[in-house]
């Protein structure tokens, strides 16, 4: 893959508030500069802009003032090369998982149909939904659709994966589970990963790099540089360390 460069050179957002004629700063001034293949995780309290970054990133809305570039070039609109999991699944109710899984794999590029039925199997199969390949998005609970929107993102290799908050309606187990696998689909791929997340343990076990996000407005409070090894034990000192302190900056929020 691709060495990919994202820089975001003061980027700030508002939004109209309609009822008080005023006007919303979501993120104020923020300065990033990340590299695949990074990582990074976003934390901060409810409304400080986490989803309003990702959105940006992903070209589904502009800056207000600065700019965003991928390489140097400014980021236009929606592109294939990047991928992003919105924090409530939004799949395809007409269509079964499997077909949800593949629909970026059949418009997008000439995969030969074995080759196609063969990944979108792997990829069901490393979500645990092989028995719900045939259900409508109608039939699957908040979680099981959750992994069929994570799957249908990540099947299309995406130089960057924007996730907001994927993984916060499963239950603990089947998360330590999908954490594993999108890392190492990370690892594999050695794309750029930007998730938002609220669980501070999720963001130290899984990330290089964790940026802390303060309120009205967002701004980028500090960036935490996560020096762990590969595989990380929850409850080695070190991590636990990375975990309060990043817990302690959140609370200075407050
Ligand atoms: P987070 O994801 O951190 O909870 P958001 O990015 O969703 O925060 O929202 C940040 C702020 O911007 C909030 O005050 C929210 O109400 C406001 N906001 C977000 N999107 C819109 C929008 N489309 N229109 C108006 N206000 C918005
Ligand atoms: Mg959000």
């Amino acid at each position: 893959m691709n060495d990919i460069v994202l820089k975001l050179n003061n980027v700030s957002k508002s939004f109209p508030k309609v009822e008080t004629n005023s006007i919303t700063n979501a993120i104020s001034d923020i300065n990033l500069e990340i590299k695949s293949p990074e990582f990074v995780s976003i934390v901060g309290p409810s409304g400080c802009g986490k989803s309003t970054i990702l959105r940006l990133i992903s070209g589904l809305i502009f800056p207000t003032t600065g700019n965003i570039t991928i390489n140097n070039e400014k980021i236009e609109g929606p592109n294939e090369k990047i991928a992003m999991v919105f924090q409530k699944p939004t799949l395809f109710p007409w269509l079964t998982v499997w077909d949800n899984i593949a629909f970026g794999l059949k418009i997008r590029k000439k995969v030969d149909k074995k080759l196609l039925s063969e990944r979108v199997n792997s990829m069901i199969d490393i979500i645990g939904l092989s028995e719900f390949a045939n259900d409508y998005p109608g039939q699957l609970s908040g979680g099981m659709a959750q992994r069929a929107a994570i799957a249908r993102a990540i099947i299309n290799e995406p130089e960057i994966l924007l996730l907001d908050e994927p993984l916060g309606a499963l239950d603990a187990f089947t998360r330590m589970h999908m954490q594993d696998e999108i890392l190492s689909i990370w690892k594999k791929k050695q794309q750029l990963v930007i998730m938002v997340t609220h669980d501070i343990e999720e963001a130290v076990y899984m990330s290089t790099k964790v940026i802390v996000v303060d309120k009205n407005p967002g701004r980028v409070k500090q960036i935490v540089n996560i020096n762990l090894s590969e595989n990380r034990d929850r409850s080695s000192d070190e991590f636990v360390k990375y975990r309060n302190d990043i817990l302690k900056l959140l609370k200075e929020n407050l």
